[in-house]
């Protein structure tokens, strides 16, 4: 099984590819992780995306076709994935399909823009392995402000700043949402309300997917 889960930044794409993958024994494929994890090591590819996504700019699809490339040539992507965060640009998609990599099912999760800016002023990541909390909805179980998983520090996202979330939403309407209607047509896309409490959610994804 391979699928997409598409949806605005912060909309739960993450917290709900973790949760469905980790049912099914499935890879999870974080552009955004990926991406985060090279400017850490400070890589060639880290140096040129950093840039871009600090201003809440998409980087450009070259790199990111080249990472998605790579990636899914891993052997644990082999028994199926979930790609979270990529394609973001019909660009991306089209190279998807050159690559001939199938997709089953593409699941839109959608979230009002609104809900979408006060959650990111609450979402917290792992400095070390960039497990996603939030401080009301998801806190930490063990201790606050630290990694149920490793142990390391909460941080804060650079762009998860107000201002940073308003373009990268303004970016994910020009760019991204048009890959709704793209999928829609090939007759793979299905859609689910993101709600309040992540269990609900969660429940509502495993429904439209299973
Ligand atoms: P994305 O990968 O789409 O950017 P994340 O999975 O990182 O989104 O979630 C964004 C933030 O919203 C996280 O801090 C997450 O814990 C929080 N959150 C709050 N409510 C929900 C919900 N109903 N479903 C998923 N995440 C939620
Ligand atoms: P979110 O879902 O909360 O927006 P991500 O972790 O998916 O966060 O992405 C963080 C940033 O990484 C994006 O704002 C963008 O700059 C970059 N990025 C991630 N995936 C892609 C992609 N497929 N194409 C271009 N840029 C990407
Ligand atoms: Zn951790």
């Amino acid at each position: 099984m391979n699928l997409i889960f598409l949806g605005a930044p912060g909309a739960g794409k993450g917290t709900h590819a973790a949760r469905f993958a980790e049912r099914h024994k499935l890879a999870t494929v974080s552009t955004g992780e990926l991406l985060r994890s090279a400017i850490k090591n400070g890589t060639e590819l880290g140096k040129q995306a950093n840039v871009y996504m600090q201003s809440g700019d998409l980087v450009p699809d070259e790199l990111v076709i080249g990472i998605i490339k790579e990636r899914l040539s891993e052997p644990d992507c082999a028994n199926g994935f979930i790609l979270d965060g990529f394609p973001r640009t019909i660009k991306q998609a089209e190279a998807l399909k050159a690559l001939g990599v199938s997709i089953d099912r593409v699941l839109n999760l959608h979230v009002d823009d609104e809900v979408i800016v006060t959650r990111m002023s609450g979402r917290r990541v792992c400095s070390e392995c960039g497990k996603t909390y939030h401080v009301l909805y998801t806190p930490p179980k063990k201790a606050d402000g630290i990694c149920d998983d490793c142990g390391a520090s909460l941080t804060i996202r650079a762009d998860d700043a107000p201002e940073t979330v308003r373009e990268r939403l303004r970016v994910y309407h020009e760019k991204t949402a048009p890959l709704i209607a793209y999928y829609e047509n090939e007759g793979i896309l299905v859609t689910v309300e993101g709600r309040e409490d992540p269990d609900e959610t969660s429940k509502a994804v495993f429904e439209a997917l299973e």
